[in-house]
């Protein structure tokens, strides 16, 4: 391979240190320790194994986490009141509603219901119509898109000119890439479904952000030689000499993509981790927000 490797699990271990070292901090200075809550309704499996998972990272860099759960039937008003009630704890800090909820809830309506200062997932509306606005800034950025501009950080990449191309506009990966990149003064493509001539498009950029879920679904040749390419993409593909019988793989073709691009990040290993360090990092800036020192 003679791309760079950009390694996600390397960067987002030195952030989650950064957290733990502050949190230990506000302990010592008596400041109290902050909290998040989680909120899952129904019992998708993925969003069980998300929801643990951020747990446990709280654990490990001392932060407060309560886990609530609502059944798949619950109402509307059930699950805002939760909401409601998590917004007036002082013990927490920042609340998650677990993302996709079940049909029948209205998605912005829960998500307008959280305090703005507790938004540490980064989708309330007002949060996200801040990012799409010129000179205006967000409290918070939704983890996953926060984390792939990390990684571009890291690799050194000159994003002010660049021409950026943005595979997916979903709201909770695409667009909100997409308009950090713009702030950012990149030039931004954002590719979608009714895309003409995607590989096209996609050999004039240089930076490439995947968020399609199509497993290896970009292509070597399409990739601009030099190019920096950040896959979002998490997808099982069916792997019988592996004993869970699946292996993870991204939205590019990482063999082809790596003998072409100039660096690249892995799947597993590249935007997953970054997603929940940065999660983190919100979490303890919403606990500066309430010492009132946002
Ligand atoms: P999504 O909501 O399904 O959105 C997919 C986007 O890709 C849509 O905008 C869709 O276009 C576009 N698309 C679909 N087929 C296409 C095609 N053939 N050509 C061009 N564009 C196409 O997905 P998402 O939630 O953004 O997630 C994308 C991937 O990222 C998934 O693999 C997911 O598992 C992964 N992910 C990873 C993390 C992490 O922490 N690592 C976090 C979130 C998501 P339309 O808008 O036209 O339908």
């Amino acid at each position: 391979m003679r791309a760079k490797l950009i390694d996600g699990k390397a960067i987002a271990e030195s952030l989650r240190e950064e957290v733990k070292q502050s949190v230990d901090e506000r302990l010592s200075k008596g400041l109290p320790v902050p909290g998040l809550a989680t909120v899952i309704v129904g019992d998708n499996p993925a969003s069980r194994v998300y929801v643990r998972m951020k747990h446990k990272a709280c654990e490990e860099v001392g932060i407060l986490s309560i886990g609530h759960e609502l059944p798949a039937n619950a109402k509307q008003a059930q699950v805002e009141d939760l909401v409601r009630k998590l917004n007036a704890d002082p013990k927490i800090h920042g609340i998650l509603v677990q993302l996709p909820l079940p049909a029948g809830l209205d998605e912005e309506s829960v998500l307008n219901t959280i305090s703005l200062q507790k938004d540490v997932d980064g989708f309330h509306p007002i949060n996200i119509g801040r990012l799409a606005q010129k000179g205006r800034e967000p409290l918070f950025v939704p983890a996953t898109p926060s984390g792939v501009m990390t990684l571009l950080e890291h690799t050194g990449v000159k994003l002010e000119g660049a021409n950026a191309v943005v595979l997916g506009r979903s709201n909770i990966v695409g667009m909100p890439v997409s308009l950090l990149l713009v702030s950012a003064n990149a030039t931004v493509t954002i590719c979608h479904s009714r895309t003409k001539d995607l590989p096209g498009i996609i050999r004039e950029a240089d930076i490439l952000v995947a968020a399609v879920g199509i497993p290896e679904y970009v292509k070597g040749d399409w990739i601009k030689p030099g190019a920096i390419v950040i896959d979002v993409g998490v997808n099982r593909v069916e792997d019988d000499t592996l004993k869970r019988g699946y292996r993870l793989v991204g939205d590019v073709d990482f063999e082809e993509a790596g003998e072409v691009a100039g660096a690249i990040t892995p799947v597993p290993g590249g935007v997953g981790p970054m997603t929940i360090a940065t999660l983190l990092q919100n979490t303890l800036r919403a606990a500066r927000l309430a010492d009132g020192n946002g």
